[in-house]
C-alpha cells in the first residue's frame, strides 16, 4: 500500500489530541479509498506510465515555484470507462474526473476513443486539485458522516465550518484548468514522446469559466496598473498557498458579493469535485 498524505492543516483552535485523531481518521480514509471501486478498470501499463508522468509534471511545476508537493501513486487513482462516474455519483454534471478532498481519491474516466492526450490532461487537472491549499475543520457542534471533520478549504473553494455552503467553485475550476493547460503545453513534447502520441489535441474544459477568469484578470491588472501576467501569477500562487488577499481586488472589480453571486449563478451547470 502506498503512502498516505503526511501534512495536514486544520483551522480553529484544536487540542493536540483532536488533531492527532483527525489526522489518523483522514489517513485511514485515504488508505480505504485506494481500494477498488465499482466498475473500475484494471490499469494498463500505459495507464500507469501516464499517471506517473502526470504526477511528475505537476511536481516539477510546483518545484519551480517552491511549493511542496506530496506525490500520488497510481493506487490513488481509479480508472473508469466513459459514463462510469455517473453510475457512482448520479447527480454529477458533465464530469469525467473527480477529486475527493477528504479521501484524496482521484477517479478519471477514459473517453470512448481512449485518447491518451485527453486522459493525461484529466489526470493533470485532478492532480493540480489535490496539490492546492487544503485545510480541514474539526467542529464539535456538527457531526457529519465523517465525525467532526470536514473540508474547509481546497484551492479557492471555501466551506463554512460544517462543510456546507461551498463558494467560489467556478473560480476554482477555472484556475485549476488554466494551471493544468499551462503544465500540458509546457511539456507537450515530452508527453508526446513518452506516450507516443498522435492525437495530442488539447481539449480545454471549463471554457466559460476560463473566459470569465481571463476577463477578471484583465480588470484586476488594470486596477493595480500591472501586467496581466503578474496578476495571474499571484492568483496561481495563492491557489497553492491559501493567501487570499487578492480576493479583495476581485470584490472591487466585481462589486460587493460579485464573486459569490457568480459562483451561485453558475453552480449546477458545471460542478466538478
Ligand atoms: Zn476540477
Amino acid at each position: 500500500m502506498s503512502e498516505t498524505r503526511q501534512n495536514f492543516e486544520f483551522v480553529g483552535k484544536n487540542t493536540g489530541e483532536e488533531i492527532d485523531s483527525a489526522k489518523k481518521y483522514l489517513q485511514d480514509l485515504e488508505s480505504f479509498a485506494m481500494e477498488k471501486t465499482n466498475g473500475e478498470l484494471e490499469k494498463t501499463e500505459q495507464d500507469i506510465t501516464m499517471i506517473r508522468l502526470a504526477d511528475q509534471l505537476v511536481a516539477n511545476f510546483l518545484k519551480e515555484i517552491n511549493i511542496p508537493y506530496e506525490h500520488m501513486d497510481p493506487e490513488h487513482i481509479h480508472v473508469l470507462n466513459e459514463g462510469g462516474l455517473k453510475k457512482i455519483i448520479p447527480n454529477l454534471h458533465n464530469s469525467s474526473g473527480t477529486y475527493s478532498v477528504m479521501s484524496r481519491r482521484i477517479t478519471v474516466e477514459k473517453d470512448a476513443s481512449h485518447s491518451k492526450g485527453l486522459f493525461i490532461q484529466k489526470l493533470i487537472h485532478e492532480l493540480v486539485h489535490q496539490a492546492s491549499k487544503t485545510k480541514f475543520a474539526i467542529d464539535d457542534d456538527n457531526e457529519n458522516d465523517n465525525g467532526k471533520i470536514s473540508p474547509y478549504r481546497n484551492g479557492y473553494v471555501a466551506s463554512n465550518k460544517s462543510g456546507e455552503g461551498v463558494y467560489f467553485r467556478n473560480l476554482n475550476e477555472a484556475v485549476t484548468e488554466k494551471i493544468a493547460v499551462q503544465i500540458y503545453i509546457r511539456n507537450k513534447d515530452r508527453i508526446k514522446n513518452v506516450l507516443n502520441l498522435q492525437d495530442n489535441q488539447i481539449g480545454v474544459t471549463y471554457m466559460s469559466q476560463i473566459d470569465f477568469l481571463d476577463d477578471l484578470i484583465g480588470k484586476m491588472a488594470e486596477l493595480r496598473h500591472e501586467p496581466r501576467i503578474d496578476t495571474w501569477k499571484r492568483m496561481e500562487r495563492a491557489y497553492f498557498t491559501g493567501e487570499m488577499m487578492h480576493l479583495r481586488d476581485i470584490e472591487k472589480v466585481l462589486g460587493k458579493g460579485g464573486l459569490r453571486k457568480y459562483a451561485e449563478e453558475n453552480l449546477g451547470a458545471d460542478i466538478t469535485p
